[in-house]
């Protein structure tokens, strides 16, 4: 959608290092890591952030969590735990505005977050 850079992703306009895709969303690598593993899952529909979504959203946000689950079973960060966060709105650090699921492991992660 217009100058969305995941939209361009999703697209193929801009390559991105897929690790997943299926109907619905597709998984990448984080460009700037902040931990061994850190992928992003994200919807190949333009959505701004969780705060766009609806109730009628419901099924395509429980695929993505399937899609956060079964990445970080695949990438074996399952058993040492895994960080998944979806900072929403600028105030919660989002600068990419259309929805994803940071998947971070590999590291020992502190309480609160920053
Ligand atoms: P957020 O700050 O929560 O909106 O997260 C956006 C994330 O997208 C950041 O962690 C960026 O490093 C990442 N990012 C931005 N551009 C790209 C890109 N072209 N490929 C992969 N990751 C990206």
């Amino acid at each position: 959608m217009g100058d969305c850079i995941f939209c361009k992703i999703v697209e193929g306009g801009i390559p991105a290092k897929t690790l997943y895709e299926d109907e619905h969303a597709i998984v990448f690598d984080d460009i700037n890591p902040q931990a061994r593993v850190h992928m992003l899952v994200i919807p190949k529909r333009h959505v701004v952030s969780l705060d766009d979504t609806k109730e009628t959203d419901a099924i395509l946000l429980g695929q993505l969590m399937v899609v956060c689950v079964k990445m970080a079973r695949k990438r074996g960060i399952a058993d040492s735990g895994y960080r998944v966060v979806a900072n929403t709105g600028r105030g919660a650090g989002q600068s990419v505005f259309h929805l994803h699921f940071h998947v971070l492991g590999g590291r020992q992660f502190e309480w609160p977050p920053g």
